[in-house]
């Protein structure tokens, strides 16, 4: 009998978490917090030591910056090497790793070829053809990257190598924010960084976070949803960000391998088990297409794909094996 009346009692007692929600602008967008605490205060100060940990980030891996780790690491290309923090060395390396795996699809050294694009935007006018080439070929690839962990250096072997992070930081940042959350003892919530999500635990009395993915051509409307516990969901559309060149759209991501933006695709998620991984293999996924991104994925544990391809009223959506036993609900029409 004082057993029921002592688990009654802590379940009148135990306070029924609170949902705290925030936002902050950097990196060039938002990143939102949405976390489930005890009490409101324990959820403000865990979710300003999470955004104090991105804004380190973005200090170090900003292209805008001038004193950026980033900007110095560019400005000296060539010329040897460059001491850089930890942090620095690990997302450089998981990006190596990633533009092996995709035989180039993916590479943060497009950075002069971005350059190159937006330039193009500014001025309305197309890059010149033999230009491109000769960026490909003398200032992108991550085999020009040397890094050197152990005394925390890197080396970029070209002089106008350049290095961009924008296809796999906000994941990287994402990741980081999570470590700190889960110290403070957060089990549940979500970090949504520009599309970069990473879903802690679930909400209180579900089985998963059901998050939804925005309907490539039909603004504020959801294509689909999946439910997810403890894992990143990444994606990138050709719907927010693009070049505009005499009128016409090109995608903001570049095939590395030819200088020129990809055909786009409308619409790619990847479901990976850190935020870092998910981010780089949606941008991945939109270089090498349906065919090559299945082949390449299937080598990797626990993650998942859904590409949504065609035109506006006949798109169609591809979703592999990982989500059987998703809660996916098939929208009536595309
Ligand atoms: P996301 O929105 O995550 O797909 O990243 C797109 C951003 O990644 C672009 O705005 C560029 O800064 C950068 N990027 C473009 N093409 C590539 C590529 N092929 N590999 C790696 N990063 C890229
Ligand atoms: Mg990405």
């Amino acid at each position: 009998m004082s057993l029921i009346v002592a688990l009654l009692l802590s379940f009148i007692l135990t306070p029924k978490p609170v949902l705290v929600e925030r936002a902050f602008f950097v990196m060039g967008t938002v990143i939102e917090f949405s976390l489930y605490c005890q009490n409101k205060e324990f959820c403000n100060e865990a979710i300003f030591e999470a955004y104090s940990e991105v804004k380190r980030l973005d200090d170090m891996l900003s292209n805008y910056k001038t004193d950026s780790n980033l900007s110095q690491v560019n400005s000296h290309a060539g010329k040897g090497r460059i001491k850089v923090p930890p942090e620095f060395i690990e997302l450089t390396g998981r990006a190596v790793y990633f533009s092996d795996l995709t035989d180039g699809a993916f590479d943060i050294t497009v950075g002069e070829l971005i350059d190159l694009w937006r330039n193009g935007q500014q001025k309305d006018n197309m890059p010149d053809e033999k230009v491109i080439k000769r960026t490909v070929s003398e200032c992108v690839g991550s085999k020009k990257i040397s890094l050197y962990p152990r005394e925390k250096e890197i080396e970029l072997k070209s002089s106008c190598l350049s290095i961009d992070f924008g296809g796999i930081g906000k994941g990287y940042a994402v990741d980081r924010a999570l470590k700190i959350l889960k110290a403070k003892g957060i089990e549940s919530g979500i970090i949504n960084f520009s599309g970069n999500i990473y879903a802690i635990g679930s909400p209180p009395g579900e089985e998963g976070w059901t998050i939804a993915i925005r309907h490539p051509r039909m603004k504020d409307e959801a294509l689909t949803s999946i439910k997810v516990r403890d894992m990143a969901v990444s994606t990138s559309g050709d719907y927010e960000r693009y070049f505009e060149i005499n009128g016409k759209h090109f995608s903001h991501i570049i095939d590395p391998r030819t200088g020129y933006p990809v055909e786009s695709v409308p619409s790619v998620t990847v479901v990976a088990e850190n935020a870092t991984d998910a981010d780089a293999l949606s941008t991945a996924v939109s270089v090498m297409g349906k065919e090559k991104s299945i082949e390449t994925l299937e080598k990797l544990k626990r993650v998942g794909v859904i590409i949504v391809t065609g035109p506006k009223g006949n798109l169609s959506i591809y979703k592999d094996s990982f989500f059987k036993g998703f809660e996916i609900p098939e929208p009536d029409s595309h």
